[in-house]
């Protein structure tokens, strides 16, 4: 205040929430992300059914999917979907635990801030908890060193990843396309195996059952041949990469031709045709057999190719024409007048085949060995969806797996482990801080407590016996949510990449921690909104006066 007068620096209109009051409300926020995925957690959790603006369904209970396509306007609720996210892109798994945890660490805060603790204090002792939780992971005894020949171990991470989703009772079938198809693209650099799952493409057409969907040494594109009479099978492709029409090139304006007799209408189209057939010409030339063609190829020119037996694929996706050129070491070249043989890529086999009603190319046995594709099959479209997450899911756990040699058992058991081992270490800690550790301890507690709910089990119940059993060293046990009990992990083949539960604690973290930092929310939209508001108001209708 200057002399009684106000002083103004926020534009009329801009919503302004401090201190405990914006602490408060973020908190709120960001917990009601984390309570609505709450129940999708775990084998048994529940599924959603989500509605876009356009009326589209997706039946779903994967925490990284509902988040995606809800649309939520509060910033600090905005922060959990980024996390969930993060989580997802980093790790493919473990986003409702990163989104619960988060929310419970929150909740917990809130406690502490209103028994006057500082939010830099509870920042500070979550910072010394997530490390000490993440260390009490990899002791012996709790983590599972895995061998990258350990196909057994690998597939029961992939089905411990799918638990869940409905895939038709084809976990198990799933898995083991998903850890060929790891193995597969797994590179060693600097002694160490790098496994990027993007170079595994999938590829979904509904029609047959989930155990139809099958791993494919190379590349199938959603496309037939050109031209009935072209040849089905291409052995030993050579394989061009065009990215130009096979058509007479319009003229870029309005021209008009005069043609006075027939005999120009005849000489036109045969220039025409010729022009076509020397293009055609020049691909036999340099020994093409297949084209794959992003933009269009003219009638004549089809007709030239089938004539010599060239397998024609045209209006090719560009994403689809990269891919070709990745796997089959083909240039993709924007004229013609540049093709030569050195442009071509090579495959064994070219093939038109039939995959539920429609024809699709399948480009087999490529240059480059590592590329893989997966034809998902399914019954419906919201099946092969639900199936095409599920494997991505088992693609991404199974290649952080290979590459960390890490897991650990799960159903809770890494929770309560890292929970217990929390309580121990925050007495030596002291202070405040010790309180805010204790806190992070608690918040744990709130997967197996979320695990136990959501299968219908007494939470408390589970939680006393699965402390117990923890402290009398059976580190693997968790929750068998079938049978309904406690027993350990390891017997019934829960385990889970050791890097998703670390992710999962530090992105909990990290955005409670975010949330925390915040004091002051402005919030210029308010204005906006109100003027929209106005906007939106109908206008009193006009008569025409008379
Ligand atoms: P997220 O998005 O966090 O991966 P999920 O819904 O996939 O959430 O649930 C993962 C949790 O379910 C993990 O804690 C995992 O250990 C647990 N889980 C998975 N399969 C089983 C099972 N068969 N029995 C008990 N717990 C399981
Ligand atoms: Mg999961």
């Amino acid at each position: 205040m200057l002399g009684g007068v106000p002083v103004l620096i926020l534009k009329e209109g801009t919503r302004r929430e401090r201190g405990k009051e914006a602490q408060k409300n973020n908190i709120a926020a960001a917990r009601a992300v984390a309570d609505a995925v709450r129940t999708t957690l775990g084998p048994r959790g529940m599924d959603k059914m989500l509605v876009d603006t356009l009326g589209d369904i997706t039946i779903t209970n994967d925490g990284a999917t509902i988040l995606k396509t809800i649309d939520i306007v509060h910033p600090a609720a905005k922060m959990m979907v980024e996390v969930a996210k993060a989580q997802d892109q980093e790790v493919g798994d473990g986003t409702t635990t990163a989104v619960v945890l988060a929310g419970e660490l929150l909740k917990y805060a809130e406690e502490l801030i209103d028994s006057n603790v500082h939010p830099t204090i509870i920042i500070k002792g979550y910072r010394m908890a997530v490390e000490k939780a993440i260390e009490s992971l990899k002791q012996e005894g709790f983590a599972i060193k895995v061998n990258p020949d350990d196909e057994e171990t690998l597939k029961k991470i992939a089905i411990t990843a799918m638990t869940g989703k409905n895939v038709g009772g084809a976990k198990e079938h799933l898995a083991d396309i998903a850890v060929k198809a790891v193995k597969y693209v797994a590179r060693e650099v600097d002694g160490k195996l790098k496994v990027d799952v993007d170079d595994i493409k999938i590829v979904k057409k509904h029609g047959g059952g989930v155990t139809d969907t099958e791993i494919i040494n190379g590349i199938i594109i959603d496309k037939e041949k050109v031209h009935p009479r072209m040849p089905t099978i291409v052995r030993n492709a050579k394989i061009a990469l065009i990215n130009a029409p096979l058509e007479i090139k319009k003229t870029e304006f309005d021209a008009k031709i005069q043609i006075r007799s027939p005999e120009q209408i005849k000489a036109f189209i045969e220039q025409e045709e010729k022009e076509l057939k020397k293009m055609v010409d020049r691909i036999r030339e340099v020994g093409a057999n297949v084209v794959f063609c992003q933009k269009g190829i003219d009638d004549v020119a089809q007709h030239f190719m089938a004539k010599y037996g060239i397998y024609a694929v045209r209006r090719v996706k560009k994403s689809d024409m990269e891919k070709l050129s990745k796997a089959t070491g083909a240039r993709i070249v924007t004229s013609l007048d540049d093709l030569s043989p050195e442009d071509l890529g090579e495959a064994e086999l070219v093939e038109e085949r039939k995959v539920a009603d429609e024809k699709m190319t399948f480009v087999l046995g490529c240059k480059n060995p590592k590329s893989v594709t997966i034809l998902v099959r399914g019954g419906t479209e919201h099946v092969v969806d639900e199936v095409e997450r599920s494997i991505h899911d088992a693609l991404r756990v199974v290649g952080v797996t290979l590459e960390d040699g890490l897991a650990v058992p799960g159903g809770g058991a890494p929770e309560i482990e890292a929970s217990l081992a929390l309580l121990k270490y925050a007495p030596k800690v002291g202070g405040k801080e010790q309180i805010a550790i204790e806190a992070f301890a608690r918040a744990l507690e709130s997967i197996p407590k979320a695990l136990a709910e959501n299968a219908g089990l007494d939470p408390i119940k589970i939680l006393i016996e699965l402390r117990k059993a923890h402290e009398e060293g059976k580190k693997t046990y968790g929750i068998d949510v079938v049978e309904g009990k406690i027993r350990d992990m390891l017997e019934i083949n829960v385990i889970e990449p050791f890097r998703v539960k670390k992710h999962a604690f530090e992105s909990a973290r990290e955005v409670a921690t975010m949330v925390l930092r915040i004091d002051d929310v402005i919030n210029a939209k308010g204005e906006e909104k109100k003027e929209e508001k106005e906007k939106e108001k109908p206008e009193t209708p006009k008569f025409p006066e008379f």
